[in-house]
């Protein structure tokens, strides 16, 4: 279904599979700007662009008043182009992304918002199965509890974004979905704010999101993601409901290993049941129990020095809100930490650094000349590279932890 990575992770390596949610903030991280016009764009270019989109929104069901009311004052915007040629050059380790993510002010205000909402959430977990903690994890991460959900006309924003291509017609197809959202009265345009990439309120929702996933939890007859709380939460829970979270399923449990533990490629797939792995000796590392029910997959997010995860369906479904490891640790370890589920006990390694991206592309390649499916040589962590670093290490006997770090490019390098 989506495709996203919200702006806060948009300078680390991942995946873009994401969800439409957030896309064009993703696409800051993959895409290169290919401007599909000849002619440098102005105002008298961006009238008619928006002139020509009549036909295409009437076909769509947008009647000619809202088609007016929506365009009225809409403005090419230099800012909002600017932002879609910004291109990371360096990517953030992961434990750096969290320690920006998940901090002790945030972890603040959410404790009170959470005491504050306490019945809205208990209402979300009932209507939806969802857990308070991946809700307020998600709702911190996007916009620090709705503090922060970005100042830009969305509608001039998205308008912007079409008008240069960006991303084909996705601007387009957008700023169509946003002229919905006016035209079934849930919110004017003037109130539909959100970031340069069209992410809406306190959800980040994309137009084409919010049709499809907010809801109005509180019973006023409008889905208001902006300024209502009750239907920001609703509209949270309704996302990762329909991308089927399982209720009482823990997103990550933090475990320790035994001495000379076995890895075995089954420990990878996400198949493996708790039980399983309690069986190898695999135990939470607050020494709880581990779960009994459901199946889940060892992950080493900075490698075998690092905390160690199970994780389970639930991680992959937060997932989709925005395709990123890093994304759902921050939205998972700010929602535990906000209603009480402690933090992890192992420290990140010290030395942890990212890769950069040429350093990436040097481990793909070592790993193709080994032999291994990486696909496109791009600099870019994902699965597909994990699990090339992976059977690399079990190819080598040495721990399968999938992380390509300094460590794993020099032993790459010295064994081709
Ligand atoms: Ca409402």
């Amino acid at each position: 279904m989506s495709q996203s990575t919200a702006p806060h992770s948009r300078d680390l390596q991942g995946p873009p599979s994401l969800g439409r949610r957030a896309f064009f903030a993703a696409l800051a991280l993959t895409a290169t700007l290919t401007p599909a016009f000849a002619q440098p764009p102005d105002a008298a270019g961006f009238a008619k662009y928006i002139a020509d989109q009549w036909p295409v929104a009437q076909a769509k069901g947008i009647t000619r008043p809202t088609f007016d009311a929506a365009t009225k004052g809409l403005h090419y915007d230099p800012k909002i182009a600017a932002h879609t040629e910004r291109q990371a050059e360096f990517s953030l380790s992961i434990s750096a992304y969290l320690a920006g993510a998940v901090i002790p002010s945030r972890i603040e205000a959410g404790r009170a918002l959470y005491a504050k909402e306490r019945d809205t959430l208990a209402r979300a977990r009932e209507t939806y199965g969802v857990d308070a903690g991946a809700i307020m994890g998600a709702w911190g991460v996007e916009t620090e509890f709705g503090a922060f959900f970005g100042g830009e006309n969305v509608l001039s924003a998205l308008a912007t974004l079409g008008y240069i291509h960006y991303q084909g017609d996705l601007g387009r197809d957008e700023l169509i979905a946003a002229m919905k959202i006016v035209q079934a009265g849930d919110e004017p345009p003037s109130g539909m704010r959100g970031s340069w990439a069209g992410a809406m309120g306190q959800p980040q929702f994309m137009p084409t999101s919010y049709l499809e996933y907010a809801v109005d939890f509180d019973g006023d007859g409008r889905r208001d993601i902006w300024k209502s709380n009750a239907d920001s939460l609703g509209s949270i829970a309704h996302f990762l409901y329909r991308h089927d979270w399982t209720p009482d399923l823990p997103w990550a449990v933090e475990v320790t290993l035994p001495a000379g533990y076995n890895y075995e490629p089954g420990d990878f797939t996400g198949a493996a049941k708790f039980a399983e792995f309690a069986a190898k000796g695999v135990r939470a590392a607050d020494a709880s129990a581990l779960p009994r029910q459901g199946a889940a997959r060892l992950y080493m997010p900075a490698g075998a020095q690092g905390p160690i995860l199970l994780v389970t369906h639930n991680f992959d479904v937060i997932k989709t809100y925005n395709n990123s490891n890093a994304y759902v640790l921050a939205v998972g370890l700010l929602g535990d930490a906000v209603v009480g589920r402690g933090k992890l006990r192992t420290p990140w390694p010290k030395s942890e650094r990212a890769l950069s991206r040429e350093e990436v592309k040097s481990v793909q390649s070592l790993l193709k000349s080994h032999g291994l499916e990486i696909g496109e040589i791009d600099g870019r962590a994902g699965p597909k590279l994990e699990q090339a670093v992976r059977a690399f290490q079990f190819e080598q006997g040495l721990t399968p932890d999938g992380y390509a770090g300094r460590a794993l490019l020099a032993r790459l390098k010295s064994a081709s």
